[in-house]
C-alpha cells in the first residue's frame, strides 16, 4: 500500500555547501500526494517544489530541484534515498533554507528518524514504473543504463585515482531491507584536492571530516576511518536510489552506473521518459509490492556505527 510517516519528524544540521544552519521536517501527506518539498523561508511566491526528475537542474555536485518560480533546494538525494529506502510514497518535506542538512553525510539519520516515528500504510495501492526497454546514456567514459527486471537492482562501478578508493564494484537488489542493512550508513566522500578546489569557489563550507569521508592518495583523512571497506561505491548506490526515486514512483528494473553521477542519472531518467514505451506505470501486485525497496525494512538493522 502507499505509505506515509505517522507524525512529523525534524532534523537540524548545516548545508554541506553553504555551511548555514538548516532545519528539515518530514510531514505526513495524503495518498497520491507524492513527495514534495516546501521552502518555509520563502514567504512570497510559490515555495512548493516537486521531487521530480523534470525539475532537476543538472549540476555535478548534488541533486538540485527548482520550481517554475525559481525556488530551489539543493542536496536532496540523501533524504530522497531514505524516503525511497523506507518505502515512503507520500510526504511533505519542509526546509527553512536552500539546502538539505548534510547531517553525517549518509542517509542513516533520516532513516532512523523516519522509522522511529513509524510508517503509516494508506488506503491506496502503491504504483511503480516498470522498465520495459533498455535505455542508456553516456558522457565520455561514464554511462548509466536502465533495463527490464522484476525488482530495482542497482549495480555500480567506480574508478578513482586515489588508492584509498580505487576500483569498486557492487550489485544489490533493493528489497528485503537491503537499503537499511547495506547502504543507508554509507557517507558521501571526496578527495582532499576537490575539497580545496570547492572551498576556493565558496563551496563545501559546511563540509567537515565528520560529514564526509575525505581521502588523499592512499590515506583516509576522516577520523575513525571507513564504515565499510567499499563505503564509496555503497554511497554512489545510495545516491542512485535517491536520484532514481525522482521518477515520481519506485522503479522496477535494473540500473547500472559506470562512473556515473547525479547529473547522468537524471539524464537517464529524462531519456527513459522521452522514449515511448520505455516505462509503464503499474498498480503493484502483492508480488511486486514485496519487491519494492521499502519491503522488509527494520530499524534494528541500521548499522550500529552510524
Ligand atoms: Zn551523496
Amino acid at each position: 500500500m502507499q505509505t506515509t510517516i505517522k507524525a512529523p519528524v525534524r532534523f537540524t544540521g548545516v548545508g554541506l555547501h553553504s555551511g548555514a544552519p538548516v532545519r528539515l521536517t518530514i510531514r505526513p501527506a495524503a495518498a497520491h500526494h507524492g513527495i514534495w518539498f516546501r521552502r518555509t523561508d520563502i514567504a512570497v511566491g510559490d515555495a512548493l517544489i516537486p521531487a521530480r526528475w523534470d525539475v532537476v537542474e543538472r549540476t555535478p555536485l548534488c541533486t538540485k530541484v527548482v520550481n517554475g518560480a525559481g525556488a530551489s533546494l539543493s542536496t536532496v538525494e540523501h533524504v530522497m534515498a531514505a524516503l525511497a529506502g523506507c518505502g515512503v510514497t507520500n510526504a511533505l518535506v519542509e526546509v527553512d533554507g536552500p539546502e538539505v542538512p548534510i547531517l553525517d553525510g549518509s542517509s542513516a539519520p533520516f532513516v532512523r528518524g523516519i522509522l522511529a516515528r513509524g510508517l503509516q500504510r494508506q488506503a491506496a495501492p502503491v504504483r511503480a514504473f516498470e522498465v520495459l526497454k533498455t535505455v542508456e546514456v553516456r558522457n565520455g567514459e561514464a554511462w548509466a543504463r536502465l533495463e527490464p527486471g522484476k525488482a530495482l537492482e542497482i549495480s555500480f562501478h567506480i574508478d578513482f585515482p586515489d588508492a584509498a578508493i580505487g576500483v569498486q564494484d557492487k550489485v544489490l537488489t533493493m528489497s528485503n531491507g537491503t537499503f537499511v542493512r547495506e547502504l543507508c550508513d554509507a557517507r558521501t566522500f571526496c578527495r582532499q584536492s576537490d575539497v580545496d578546489a570547492m572551498r576556493a569557489q565558496g563551496l563545501a563550507l559546511g563540509g567537515t571530516l565528520d560529514n564526509a569521508v575525505v581521502v588523499d592518495g592512499d590515506r583516509i583523512l576522516s577520523p575513525g576511518g571507513l564504515r565499510h571497506t567499499d563505503e564509496a561505491v555503497r554511497h554512489k548506490m545510495l545516491d542512485a536510489l535517491g536520484d532514481l526515486f525522482m521518477a515520481g514512483a519506485p522503479l522496477l528494473g535494473r540500473y547500472t552506473g559506470y562512473r556515473a553521477g547525479h547529473s547522468l542519472t537524471n539524464t537517464l531518467l529524462r531519456a527513459a521518459f522521452a522514449e515511448p514505451g520505455a516505462l509503464r506505470m503499474v498498480t503493484c501486485s502483492a508480488d511486486q509490492m514485496a519487491q519494492l525497496p521499502g519491503a522488509g525494512v527494520h530499524m534494528d538493522e541500521i548499522p550500529a556505527v552510524a
